[in-house]
């Protein structure tokens, strides 16, 4: 181990084991100046912090991956992609939120299709799928379940999720919801998606 006088600069080779490891007083033998010297923590570190180092320092690799995924997205002008980009690569998604780029699905590529509706008593059972008519995988929507009676009086409204978060371009996923309502004998029902925030 080296030690080199504050003083005048002279170095001196010194045995680890001379020096107390919390450090200590010395003195130079060349110009008699006193200070306080504190050996280098190499191989100091005990396993247990040298531990909490390694996990940090793993946590820190993915957080600067993701930064690098999401500054080549920046790069690659994908951000008005981003609701499809974050489809295949939904870890994303607290990226852009960060940005304060808001993930919402497109519903404007969203289509309910089969949509079956079935009663029994006070019991309105309703299934379908929604599907996914763009060429790239989307995020699946929410869907705003409305039964209303002829004059237009709400009956019931509520919200259901289809079973999958992601369609596969071209796919869809399915519904299904059971719903209680009273007088069913000339109701109409509606499903639209409906473009909520996406957080993951
Ligand atoms: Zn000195």
């Amino acid at each position: 181990m080296l030690l080199t006088c504050p003083s005048c600069e002279t170095i001196f080779r010194v045995a680890s084991q001379d020096l107390n490891v919390d450090g200590q007083t010395v003195r130079c033998s060349v110009c008699s100046h006193v200070w306080f010297a504190v050996p280098p923590r190499i191989g100091s570190i005990s396993p247990k912090k040298s531990k909490r180092v390694t996990s940090g320092g793993l946590k820190g690799l993915r957080v600067l991956l993701m930064t690098l995924l999401l500054l080549g997205a920046l790069a690659g002008g994908v951000v008005h992609q981003r609701v499809v980009v974050t489809a295949y690569l939904p870890d994303l998604i607290p990226g852009f939120d960060l940005l304060g780029m808001t993930i919402r699905a497109n519903i404007d590529k969203l289509e309910v299709i089969g949509l079956k509706a079935a009663h029994t008593g006070d019991t309105l059972r309703l299934s379908g799928s929604l599907r996914n008519n763009s060429d790239f995988d989307a995020h699946a929507a929410d869907l705003l379940v409305t039964v209303a009676a002829t004059d237009g009086t709400i009956i019931n409204e509520q919200m259901v999720m289809p079973d999958d978060r992601i369609i596969k371009a071209g796919g869809s996923t399915p519904f299904f919801l059971q719903l209680n309502v009273e007088k069913t004998d000339e109701a109409a029902v509606t499903v639209v998606p409906i473009a909520k925030r996406i957080t993951r």
